[in-house]
């Protein structure tokens, strides 16, 4: 039905609603890159009262109206409209779901919880954080009851993240991914041939800013609406309309930043490339995190790590850093952008060794929410099954389980995307190989069009018109499956490491 009245009522709700959380995104983003540290609690009072006006007009009873008469006419609506309707009401029953009670306890106690961990991994003590940690589990739990999935909480955690993903399917994936990924990783270590990371030194941060922005609009970033600026962690907020890409400097490690600028170029090209008239509803929004770091990790890794893409910036790059480069062969350069070696910090690792250290985070997961492992003793676990996955104990609780920032604010279920990502990224890379036969010539040619065409109309374009399974067949002709991954780590590593 085109001219619907419910459909269109329903609609401009989403775009006031949508307003108020750009802004809202906006504002955060403002926090991490401009913010002076003594407005904080002023920022706090603005975050909190639109927020609260986010919730109270996106749960307003008129909405779910609208969605009960529009799903009484399914059968007459488009499919487009059916894609609006289906995921608004998923988003609209979860909000709808928790009392603001328990919203307001569980904020509460995240900003507690968030500060406990980060004392408490700057003081390596375990023990002082796991009251906290505990109490996270159990909020967790009761959001899961509240929303019906008492029954298998962890699996609400998952989906929310990837909608119709299941710790089941997680558990598949990772089950056959595991064997073969500790045996590759373990065979790379052993090759006598080692990157030397410490061969970078002094590299001027203007000049490599001024580098890496050539970089980014020359793989397709629009900069005519969007920014790349600078914080402490980068990531990509905004949208389509407003693309916000943040990095960091340092002057002995420049390829931190050539790294984490790729990946979040990549967000920021799936971001520019949904349907920026429809930003406001689910046929303009992105399918979930794994689709998303698909998009990053395909551009970072397979992309950015490619002979193909060094043999047209490198001559850049040392035009841009002549003297600092002057001693470093072509061959040392491609080997340090290819490093591989075990780190017991996650976001410290590489693209072999990272999979391993989501794995070991699953399996912990799993186990707090089946009951299976008490908060007490989650700090022997993590070394055990650390050494037995990742191939290391860490020395101390800071460098292993106080590590990451998520399960402080509640983000279970998270992690697994981040591997699933760089699944789906490398079954994406042999299908695009495959309609695309001279990509890695275009690349040579500094041509990213089109690889980026070819992401826009089999992915971006599409919104949350699939989920995440649904996407990987629609893109790739096949479900999620480690094969890819497994392949492409072994074609490019396994020759340099031989
Ligand atoms: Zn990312």
């Amino acid at each position: 039905m085109r001219n619907n009245k419910n459909y269109t009522d329903l609609l401009e709700a989403l775009q006031n609603t949508y307003w108020l959380r750009s802004t809202l995104g906006l504002l955060g983003w403002d926090e991490q890159v401009n913010l002076p540290p003594g407005s904080a609690e002023h920022r706090g009072g603005q975050n909190a009262f639109l927020a609260d006006l986010h919730h109270r007009e996106f749960t307003r009873p008129e909405i779910g109206e609208w969605l009960d008469a529009l799903e009484q006419e399914r059968d007459s609506l488009t499919e487009d409209q059916r894609t609006v309707v289906t995921w608004t009401r998923r988003d609209y029953d979860r909000a709808r779901k928790l009392p603001s009670e328990f919203v307001k306890r569980k904020t509460v106690h995240r900003s507690r919880s968030y500060h406990l961990w980060a004392s408490s991994r700057k003081a390596n003590d375990f023990a002082a954080y796991a009251p906290a940690l505990e109490t996270t589990i159990e909020l967790a739990r009761e959001e899961a009851s509240l929303l019906g999935w008492e029954k298998n909480p962890y699996d609400y955690h998952v989906d929310r993240h990837d909608a119709g993903m299941t710790a089941a399917r997680i558990e598949e994936l990772f089950g056959k991914l595991r064997g073969p990924m500790v045996e590759l990783t373990g065979t790379i270590l052993s090759s006598p041939k080692k990157a030397d990371l410490s061969i970078f030194k002094g590299f001027d941060v203007g000049r490599q800013e001024a580098f890496l922005r050539t970089v980014i609009a020359r793989l397709g970033f629009d900069f005519n609406r969007g920014r790349l600026d600078r914080s402490i962690h980068p990531f990509c907020g905004g949208d389509g309309a407003d693309t916000r890409m943040t990095t960091r400097f340092h002057p002995d490690n420049p390829l931190d930043a050539i790294f984490s600028s790729i990946h979040e170029t990549g967000h920021g090209l799936y971001s520019q490339g949904l349907p920026v008239e429809e930003r406001s509803n689910p046929l303009g929004q992105a399918v979930g995190m794994t689709v998303h770091e698909s998009q990053s990790r395909l551009w970072e890794n397979q992309v950015g790590r490619s002979r193909g893409f060094w043999t047209y910036f490198e001559p850049l790059l040392r035009q841009a850093f002549s003297s600092e480069l002057s001693a470093i062969s072509s061959e040392e350069l491609y080997l340090a952008i290819n490093a591989v070696h075990l780190n017991p910090i996650r976001v410290d690792s590489d693209e072999v060794t990272y999979n391993l250290h989501i794995l070991l985070r699953f399996e912990l997961e799993k186990a707090l929410f089946d009951g299976n492992l008490a908060v007490r003793d989650l700090p022997a676990e993590w070394n055990r099954l650390s050494q037995e996955i990742v191939g290391l104990t860490p020395e101390n609780d800071a460098q292993g389980v106080l590590q990451d920032i998520h399960w402080s604010g509640g983000a279970f279920g998270y992690f697994p995307s981040y591997c699933l990502g760089n699944m789906m990224a490398a079954q994406l890379w042999y299908t695009v190989l495959e309609d695309l036969p001279n990509l890695e010539k275009n690349f040579t040619e500094g041509d990213f069009q089109p690889l980026l065409q070819w992401l826009r109309a089999k992915i971006h374009r599409h919104g949350r018109r699939y989920d995440t399974d649904q996407m990987v067949k629609h893109s790739t002709g096949k479900p999620l499956a480690p094969d890819s991954l497994l392949r492409y780590l072994k074609e490019r590593y396994l020759p340099l490491y031989q």
